[in-house]
């Protein structure tokens, strides 16, 4: 392979090494846009599942309302039960004041009896209903105070993550207006060449050869690739991701 050969941008004006030394910062810059960009990802992940805990307590909250409105319509069902059956024992005991005869007369008190058989049973079904009821009443204050806690983490929370989030907007902001300055002295040909290799590789237009390999997509270059690169006085370009490639500055 003849220096020829080597894929390397062309029209570098004289002042190559400017543009290298332009390039250089850019790609800093542009790596730590890359980065912060890929960690704004993580907010709204991040305050879709505050939102989702603070859901979560809500719903243990209304759970256990729904429950206790459950107990009590039982509860409420079975003392109009109670209601019935002492009417019926009412009636069966007035009944029984009229009858004249001892087998009417047992007959209606084994009905009385019967009633209120079922009348004790209603009234323990009553009482288990209350017992029930006291205890999810019991409950209730630790699962209202979830939710409040809830509220306040989540407020507390999204607040911290605006707060953060603002942040690395403005590093975002102060990032783009700074490299726009080193975009413009770069150039022509070679700034028109950047941008587009940016915005088709994710960010990363320039990467450094490292151990002899791509920065980016970490194929070995050749020797000579390697060799030219050293000399830091033209781009090439990596043949397998199309990134530019640079030997790294001194102390980098
Ligand atoms: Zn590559």
């Amino acid at each position: 392979m003849s220096r020829e050969d080597i894929p390397f941008l062309f029209a570098m004006r004289e002042t190559v090494s400017e543009d290298i030394d332009l390039l250089w910062t850019l790609r800093g810059l542009d790596e730590e846009l890359v980065a912060l960009n890929a960690a704004l990802k993580r907010f709204p992940a991040q305050r879709a599942s505050i939102a989702q805990r603070l859901a979560a307590e809500r719903a243990r909250l209304e759970h256990a309302k729904a429950r206790f409105a459950e107990l009590q319509k039982t509860r409420r069902a079975l003392e109009q039960e109670i209601a019935g059956v002492s009417e019926t024992e009412r009636r069966f005991k007035g009944q029984q004041a009229a009858v004249k005869k001892n087998e009417e007369f047992r007959a209606l008190q084994h009905e009385i009896e019967g009633a209120q058989n079922r009348r004790s049973e209603l009234e323990t079904g009553v009482l288990l209903q209350l017992e029930a009821e006291d205890r999810e009443l019991a409950e209730r204050p630790a699962l209202e105070r979830a939710v409040t806690a809830a509220e306040h983490e989540t407020a507390e929370r999204l607040a911290q993550i605006e707060a953060e989030e603002r942040t690395d907007r403005e590093r975002v902001a102060a990032l783009e207006a700074e490299r726009r300055t080193h975009v413009e002295r770069l150039s022509a040909g070679v700034r028109t060449r950047y941008e587009r290799i940016r915005t088709s590789l994710e960010g990363r237009a320039l990467v450094p050869i490292v151990k002899g390999a791509c920065g980016g997509c970490y194929r070995g270059q050749p020797p000579q690739v390697v060799q030219e690169a050293r000399k830091r006085d033209r781009v090439l370009i990596c043949d397998g991701c199309g990134r530019m490639l640079l030997w790294p500055p001194e102390g980098a």
